[in-house]
C-alpha cells in the first residue's frame, strides 16, 4: 500500500490548514438540453488525491467545471467545508486552483507577465507573486523560458504554464483538468512528482483517461461513464482479480453499459 507521503520541504502545507476540510458533493446533475452531462453525483472528498477516470464525454469536465463554481448545477449541491457553494463560493474560490481544459493564453505575454497578471487577479501581494513565481517555473522546468512570449511555446510548455498559474495561490482545493494531457513523458513524470509534493492537506482532484497517471499518482479513483459514478475506490483496491488498472477499468465501464 502506498504510503502518505510527507508535505515537500519547499512547500508546506498552506498556513491555516483545516484538517477537517471536506467537499461533500451531493445528488449533483447537469443538463444540457437533452444531454444528461452528470447524472446524480454523490461523493464525499477529503485531503487526497483523487483521480477522475472515464472516456471522453463521459461527464469528467463538466463536473469539474460545477467544483470549480465555473458552472452551476442543475441540481443537487456542493458544499465546502460544510458552506452551500450554491449559495457561498467566496471560501471555495478563495482557496481554488482550477486547471480548465481549454486553458486560454494571451500569446503576446511572456510566462512570467502572464503569471503576474493572474496572480494579481488573485489578489497577491507583489513580492510575494514574483517569489512564488520564480518556485513554480523552477519546479516546472521553465525558467529558461520565463521571459518568452507564450504564442511561441509548445502544447507541453503552454500546459506547464497552466498549471503554474492553478498553483499560484498555494491552493488547498485543486482541480486540474487532464493536466499531462500533452505533456511528453519525462514532463509527465515531473508533473506527477510536483502533485505528489503538493498533497497532504489539500484535496487535489485532477482527470485523465491515462490509467498510469492514476496508478502512480491517486490515492482514490472514481471511474465516470456517461455522467454517472461507477466506482470509488483506492486503485490498488480496484485492480484486485484484474492483471492492471486499465483492465478492472475497462471491466466496469464496459459491465455497466447495456448489452448492444
Ligand atoms: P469529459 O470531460 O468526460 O470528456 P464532458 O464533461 O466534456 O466530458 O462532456 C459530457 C457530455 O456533456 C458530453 O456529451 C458533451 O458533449 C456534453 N457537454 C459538455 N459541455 C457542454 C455544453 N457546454 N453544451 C452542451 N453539451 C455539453
Amino acid at each position: 500500500m502506498r504510503r502518505k507521503r510527507p508535505p515537500h520541504r519547499n512547500n508546506p502545507s498552506p498556513a491555516g490548514v483545516d484538517a477537517a476540510m471536506e467537499l461533500q458533493i451531493d445528488g449533483l446533475n447537469k443538463r444540457y438540453g437533452a444531454v444528461h452531462a452528470v447524472r446524480d453525483f454523490t461523493l464525499r472528498l477529503e485531503p487526497g488525491i483523487l483521480g477522475l477516470l472515464g472516456p471522453n464525454g463521459a461527464g469528467k469536465s463538466t463536473l469539474m467545471r460545477m467544483l470549480a463554481t465555473v458552472t452551476r448545477p442543475t441540481s443537487g449541491t456542493v458544499r465546502f467545508n460544510g458552506s452551500d457553494v450554491g449559495k457561498s463560493p467566496d471560501e471555495l474560490r478563495r482557496t481554488l486552483g482550477y486547471l480548465p481544459q481549454d486553458f486560454g493564453i494571451y500569446p503576446h505575454l511572456s510566462a512570467i507577465e502572464f503569471l503576474e497578471y493572474i496572480g494579481a487577479l488573485k489578489g497577491i501581494g507583489r513580492r510575494a507573486l514574483r517569489a512564488r513565481i520564480a518556485t513554480l517555473l523552477e519546479s516546472l522546468n521553465l525558467t529558461h523560458a520565463g521571459s518568452r512570449p507564450l504564442g511561441g511555446f509548445s502544447g507541453g510548455m503552454r500546459q506547464r504554464v497552466g498549471i503554474a498559474q492553478a498553483l499560484l495561490n498555494d491552493p488547498r482545493l485543486l482541480i486540474v483538468d487532464e493536466p499531462t494531457a500533452g505533456l511528453d513523458p519525462e514532463e509527465r513524470v515531473r508533473f506527477r512528482a510536483l502533485l505528489r509534493d503538493m498533497a497532504g492537506e489539500r484535496i487535489i482532484i485532477f482527470s485523465t483517461h491515462i490509467c498510469s497517471d492514476v496508478e502512480s499518482l491517486a490515492t482514490r479513483v472514481a471511474i465516470v461513464d456517461h455522467g454517472t459514478l461507477l466506482a470509488d475506490e483506492h486503485p490498488l483496491k480496484l485492480v484486485r482479480g484484474c492483471a492492471t488498472l486499465e483492465e478492472a477499468y475497462l471491466q466496469i465501464v464496459t459491465g455497466a453499459r447495456p448489452a448492444a
